[in-house]
């Protein structure tokens, strides 16, 4: 009897664990279904299992500063994906999926992404000694497509939104053989490996469920990082929040209509790459996700560009996080849930931040910064603001 499967989240047909990406009966999403054992002998099977360090990211408390700055007096940890090697969570996704791969006989990967999961998915393979294919849109930020072509693999810029990306390596997969490590839900083996991060969580904070789980959300496998593995700890489930942003939130956009089923987004705008994600011809990962939020009780919120920026701008320098657009969205939707009463002030919260800020530089370098440029030997009249003079005064 087989101890692992592939099960259909819609249908619930069963299929044997290989590299297929969609249920052969109705078309949805195929989660990973397994038991203890069976991930024994899974490690068995895999004699090298493909890493570079990734997960164990710390679970860091918010300084009381930043608490009161918010307006808020309960508790906030921010789960600090940036650590993961080569700097967003995507890695804990791409490992297991590319170990999987190797071990079902992969010859090479390909990869649609807005920039974080191809830069995973070329450097996992640069470790495996695999060829890759990364698929990202034009408009992806320099800064994640030099990462992904200095881990060597073949970069193909593609006109439009991400979901023309999506297609492009849905066909590249297909024509060249090559397994499909995009990190929407249609690799099962790379969605299952995201329940570790809940599992963490659920670990970090004793065994304590928070109230509040705030996740940046493109289609949504975060999401069900999150709750199987708070399931898999069974002390209680969070209230997960799908974060968004304005100009792309096809989820937050059912949710608010009462609907189940999601409906793609038209064009993208929003600095927030990494969630910008229209999900066209895949909007049941949307529906799926969202499905997920309502079963915590959950939300669904988009959060503006300005509402990032100031955000980003808070945890930087107000924690010393530095993270991306996307990873600070689930900070500004904790402030804007706290001040319109949705989450109580006293509430219990983690935001997940989701990728690097060295990832994408241009929206800080629009920022003010208290930055002074001085000849080699400039006197220091007029150099140091008052606050530095008062600190020296006796
Ligand atoms: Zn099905």
């Amino acid at each position: 009897m087989n101890e692992e499967h592939l099960s259909c989240v819609d249908c619930g047909a069963r299929y044997p664990c290989a590299l297929i990406y969609e249920c052969a009966a109705c078309g949805d999403i195929l989660e990973l279904v397994r038991d203890e054992k069976s991930t024994a002998r899974l490690d068995g099977l895999i004699s090298e299992r493909v890493s570079l360090g990734e997960g164990e990211t710390p679970l860091l408390r918010a300084p009381d500063d930043f608490l009161a700055e918010i307006g808020f007096s309960g508790r906030l940890w921010f789960k600090d994906e940036t650590r993961n090697p080569s700097g967003s969570f995507k890695d804990r996704h791409v490992a297991a999926a590319l170990t999987r791969a190797i071990a079902l006989g992969a010859n090479g990967v390909v990869c649609a992404s807005s920039g974080n999961a191809g830069a995973s998915a070329a450097a996992y393979a640069a470790r495996a000694g695999l060829p890759a294919i990364i698929v990202v849109p034009q408009r992806t930020p320099l800064e994640k497509m030099t990462q992904i072509g200095a881990y060597g693999a073949q970069l193909i810029k593609v006109e439009g939104h991400y979901s023309n990306s999506y297609d492009l390596a849905l066909r590249i997969a297909r024509e060249a053989g090559y397994v499909n490590l995009t990190t929407t839900y249609i690799n099962p083996y790379g969605t299952d490996a995201l329940r570790v991060v809940g599992r963490e969580l659920s670990d970090q904070l004793n065994g304590d469920v928070p109230d509040w789980v705030l996740v940046p959300t493109g289609a949504g496998p975060l999401v069900k990082g999150v709750v199987q593995g708070f399931a898999d700890k069974a002390g209680g489930m969070p209230r997960v929040v799908a974060v968004q942003a304005e100009g792309c939130a096809p989820v937050v956009d059912a949710y608010d209509k009462g609907l189940s089923a999601v409906t793609a987004w038209g064009e993208p705008t929003t600095i927030a790459s990494g969630i910008s994600d229209p999900l066209i011809g895949y909007e049941k990962d949307g529906s799926y996700t969202l499905r997920l939020v309502r079963e915590t009780c959950g939300v669904a919120i988009a959060v503006s560009d300005d509402e990032i920026r100031a955000a980003m701008r808070r945890l930087a320098a107000g924690t010393g996080i530095f993270a991306e657009p996307t990873a600070a969205s689930s900070v500004a939707a904790a402030e804007k849930l706290i001040a319109a009463g949705i989450i109580d002030r006293k509430a219990s919260i983690v935001c997940m931040i989701t990728g690097h800020g060295f990832k994408d530089f241009k929206v800080y370098r629009e920022m003010d910064m208290r930055e002074t440029s001085v000849a080699a030997g400039a006197s220091l009249d007029g150099l140091l603001g008052e606050r530095c003079r008062e600190d020296a005064a006796p």
